[in-house]
């Protein structure tokens, strides 16, 4: 028996996953679906396309079945309404049959031909390959939201995940299992996939704009979608108040027993009386004390949120139909993820 974590992959024709989650992607179907046929043309393994849409409401529902004709295999899961793209995601895991899954947006921003790298380091028997980004293309505020939230993150959390990664990445059967047994409703799959360990490597490319359309993450999705990231790998925050309540503590003993002694001496007659001065200082402590008090109880509350959300369990998703190209063709379901 070999001890070697990366064994390599010895099935002679295994099944790989692509899945997809797609909001309001119409214009884009026809050059994704053309790109990803391309990139998985040559390669020595089957493939599966599970794409799920997302509360389309751009007509695309009408269009992604004829558009996935062209593939053997597929499944395309209907979500009840708008669940945003982890959900997504994850609702994608759920269906997906593969020995391998690889997880892509659809707006071609990680290239489709980079697949077969993803499968050849799978091939090898890496069981998390990580596409890591070498530079963007996106500029403006979101282009200094995605640098500063990675910066922090990776100082945050370490080394949970390859710094400047994001979706785009292949993760072995292994992974999935532990991805689907997870049973988290703040979902941050970046780094979950990466958090269970398993022989990891990256492959590294530039990330492209957005092919066509506007991005179906909003800025309110995404500052949601970093604070789960955040407070799900992470207590530092929490720690950090501690440490800021403990410095303004010892400040202010200090300065409560200087102003003791101060008044002791004047009473003794050792100093003269002051006048009483001081407004400023007063009203300085007073505002950064209550701001600093106020920023605090919001960070514990963003923790006591996602408390609430885990202990409601709600679904993180609902399924309301799934089509594929298996017999029979239809699956009709509702049914929680
Ligand atoms: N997406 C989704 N549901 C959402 C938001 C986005 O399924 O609520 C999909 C979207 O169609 C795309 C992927 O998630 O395939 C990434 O979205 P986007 O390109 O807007 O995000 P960004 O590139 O800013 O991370
Ligand atoms: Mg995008």
């Amino acid at each position: 028996m070999s001890l070697d974590a990366t064994k390599p992959i010895a099935q002679e024709r295994p099944l790989v996953s692509i899945v997809i989650p797609m909001l309001n992607e119409r214009n884009g179907l026809r050059p994704l679906f053309d790109r990803v046929a391309q990139a998985i043309k040559d390669t020595p393994v089957e493939w599966e396309l599970v794409i799920v849409d997302d509360g389309s409401t751009d007509g695309s529902r009408d269009v992604i079945a004829k558009e996935l004709s062209r593939f053997s295999r597929w499944r395309l899961v209907f979500l009840s309404r708008n669940f945003g793209q982890q959900p997504a995601y994850r609702a994608g895991l759920e269906y997906a049959r593969g020995d391998a899954v690889i997880f892509l947006d659809a707006d071609l921003q990680d290239p489709p031909e980079l697949i077969p790298e993803l499968l050849a380091k799978w091939r090898e028997g890496y069981k998390v390959v990580t596409g890591s980004r070498t530079g963007r293309e996106e500029h403006g505020l979101r282009r200094l939201l995605f640098d500063s939230f990675h910066q922090l993150f990776h100082r945050m959390t370490g080394r949970v995940m390859p710094i400047d990664s994001g979706m785009f990445s292949l993760v072995d059967r292994v992974v999935v299992n532990q991805l689907l047994a997870a049973r988290e409703t703040n979902l941050f799959l970046p780094a979950l996939k990466c958090w269970y360990g398993f022989s990891q490597t990256t492959i590294s490319y530039a990330r492209k704009d957005r092919a066509v359309g506007e991005p179906k993450q909003s800025f309110r999705k995404l500052f949601r979608y970093a604070f789960d990231g955040l407070f799900s790998f992470s207590d530092l925050p929490l720690q950090w108040i501690a440490v800021v309540g403990a410095v303004i503590s010892v400040i202010s003993f200090g300065y409560a027993g200087f102003l003791i002694l101060v008044r002791l001496l004047q009473l003794a007659g050792y100093l003269a009386s002051l006048d009483v001065k001081g407004f400023t200082t007063l009203a300085v402590a007073i505002f950064c004390l209550s701001g600093i008090q106020l920023l605090s109880l919001g960070i514990v509350g963003q923790y006591l949120a996602r408390i609430y959300r885990e202990i409601k369990s709600r679904p993180l998703y609902v399924v309301e139909t799934v089509l594929t190209s298996d017999e029979p063709r239809r699956i009709q379901e509702s049914r929680p993820g």
